[in-house]
């Protein structure tokens, strides 16, 4: 305590219902939680996994096989489960997949130390060792991976196509796989030194309940959910100049916001002039920019309605923001807030066009942007639809920026962990222990493959090891006929970043939570330490109990 005084920091006093847990029990207790939660979402992994259904507080149901989506849906309230799911979120904003993996190693790299812990190794070395491998984990990885040619759409449609299986795109996977090479290339432009820059920005994804998955389509432009407002506008117009308005056709609040006390009939005549007239000055303004088209972001006046169809000018109220941004891109189009002063330069020029058979406006224009529209039956469908096409477009992307692929299915797995086994002999004292246990830590990957695909997972991990000792650096697991093979030649490849990215995250959590010797908590903790393989301190009291709420019904 002298030597905190010391040093400055406050000394701990702790209220009356605080608890302290320290050392081994800290340890357990973070470690059981961290494995949890990455238990938790293992059976997802790979083309076999399974879904899960998450209902929330106000039975909002999603159905998902995403990882990222399924430990944020799960309100957990466990501090250290939660440090797992920042794993999962910084996985999804720095590689767009591979966040099953991520999670899942961490929660292995966890089990493995604690089987070190339990051999009185001191967590100083295993962090130590953990880090060493992982450094040496990324070079094994930029070492095995291969080159691409950004121009190659057999392999990039590879890439898609192995984001999106086991995902609710699989069903019609060739045709939104090409659909998804199409609008990355159609975005990627090359920069001075001849790499390629993905901008995903200019692709816009918009979704369409009511048909099929198959029918979604990739257009140049945008499209634009909504009805004219009037029914006598035209509904098509094209060689248009559109205005996109951010402000509301209406008398403004300030005026309608006085109280006007009206004393005789002619009163009330004059107040309704004078707001008809504020009206009538809008509409007029936006008849002299010369606009066809108006995409406004708030309300439309009745009357303001009524004058524009007058004028054979097509409006639409109410506007995504979303949509009035992209759409400045796709007509290259500023946004006009003020109609008191508008400079005709700051519209757009294109064509808006009338789906047929869908309620959907299509703008093209001069600028860039494409728009993905994704079709599904319903709401559920679609939404796990857009979550694994967003995926899939993150990893095509960085494949053509960053340039580099890893054989799927495991192969990448096993070969950097016999790698690491040959590494791990150089290594001296008890970090040795720990990059080994790296090693095994990575193998979970085929494991679970194999696992969640009704094989054997020993005898899958046998056959793989004895595979890349022969030398083949891509031998991986088919789960579908549990054969092992070439998984590259077999059409299963993934971006190397991702790879990278997944080993990056995992070990930075799996030591973080090992870092930890001293758990003091405000309220009540439970130091029942759960037992993993029955689905972890899910169940147990106080501290856990959110974790246990949101988990309940799916382990
Ligand atoms: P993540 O959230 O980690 O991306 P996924 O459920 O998408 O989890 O599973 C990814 C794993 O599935 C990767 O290891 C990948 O190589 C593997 N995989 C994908 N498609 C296949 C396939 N056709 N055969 C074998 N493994 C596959
Ligand atoms: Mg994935």
């Amino acid at each position: 305590m002298s030597q905190r005084m010391q040093q400055g920091q406050p000394m701990i006093v702790m209220g009356e219902d605080a608890q302290r847990v320290q050392d081994r029990d800290a340890q357990d207790y973070n470690i059981s939680a961290a494995r949890a939660v990455a238990k938790s979402v293992r059976s997802t992994l790979g083309p076999k996994g399974m879904d899960k259904m998450l209902v929330d507080s106000m039975g909002n149901v999603t159905i998902t096989n995403d990882g990222v989506t399924i430990l944020k849906e799960m309100d957990i309230d466990n501090p250290t489960a939660e440090m797992i799911v920042e794993v999962a979120e910084t996985q999804e904003d720095e590689a767009g997949d591979g966040t099953t993996t991520a999670v899942s190693v961490a929660g292995e790299l966890l089990k493995n130390a604690e089987d070190l812990l339990e051999q009185d190794i001191h967590p100083t070395a295993i962090i130590k060792g953990f880090h060493l491998a992982s450094e040496q984990a990324r070079k094994e990885v930029g070492d095995i991976s291969d080159d691409v040619d950004p121009d190659d759409e057999d392999l990039l449609r590879s890439v898609a196509e192995t984001s999106m299986t086991g995902k609710g795109a699989e069903l019609n996977k060739e045709h939104l796989a090409q659909l998804i090479v199409d609008a990355v290339q159609k975005v990627t432009v090359e920069d001075e030194e001849g790499g390629h820059v993905v901008d995903l920005e200019f692709l816009n994804i918009e979704t369409q309940t009511g048909r099929a998955a198959g029918e979604s389509d990739l257009l140049s432009g945008a499209v634009v959910s909504k009805d004219p407002v009037h029914d006598n506008m035209p509904s098509e117009v094209e060689d248009a100049d559109i205005m996109l308005l951010d402000s509301p056709i209406e008398v403004d609040e300030a005026d309608t916001d006085t109280e006007v006390s009206v004393t005789d009939p002619s009163q009330l005549q004059q107040f309704l002039d004078r707001e008809e007239e504020e009206i009538k000055e809008k509409v007029e303004a936006i008849v002299d920019s010369g606009a066809d088209v108006v995409f406004c972001q708030k309300g439309i006046d009745d009357l303001a309605q009524h004058y524009l169809a007058k004028e054979g000018i097509l409006a639409v109220r109410r506007a995504k923001k979303s949509d009035i941004e992209f759409l400045t891109e796709v007509l290259e189009a500023n946004v006009v807030s003020d109609l008191s002063s508008v400079d005709p330069a700051d519209l757009g020029h294109g064509d808006v066009v009338r789906g047929e058979e869908d309620d959907l406006f299509y703008v093209s224009g001069d600028g860039h942007g494409v728009t993905l529209l994704l079709r599904g039956s319903t709401d559920h469908v679609v939404d796990e639809l857009k979550r694994g096409i967003e995926d899939a477009l993150e990893v095509v992307a960085q494949t053509v920026s960053d340039g580099r692929v890893v054989a799927g299915g495991g192969a990448i797995e096993v070969e950097v962990a016999r790698r690491l086994r040959d590494y791990a002999d150089g290594v001296s004292g008890r970090e040795q222990l720990a990059v080994e246990a790296y090693a095994d830590a990575l193998e979970l990957v085929p494991r679970v493959l194999a696992e969640n695909a009704g094989l054997d997972s020993i005898d899958t991990l046998v056959d793989l090891r004895a595979a890349h000792e022969d030398g083949d650096q891509r031998a991986g697991l088919n789960v579908f006929s549990g054969d092992v093979v070439d998984t590259h030649d077999a059409g299963v490849v993934e971006p190397a970043h991702a790879k990278e990215q997944a080993l990056t995250s995992a070990t930075e959590a799996a030591n973080l939570v090992l870092k930890i010797d001293d758990i003091i908590s405000a309220g009540e903790l439970s130091t029942d330490k759960g037992d993993d393989e029955a689905g972890g301190p899910g169940g147990a009291p106080g501290g856990m109990g959110g974790m246990g709420g949101g988990m309940g019904g799916m382990m």
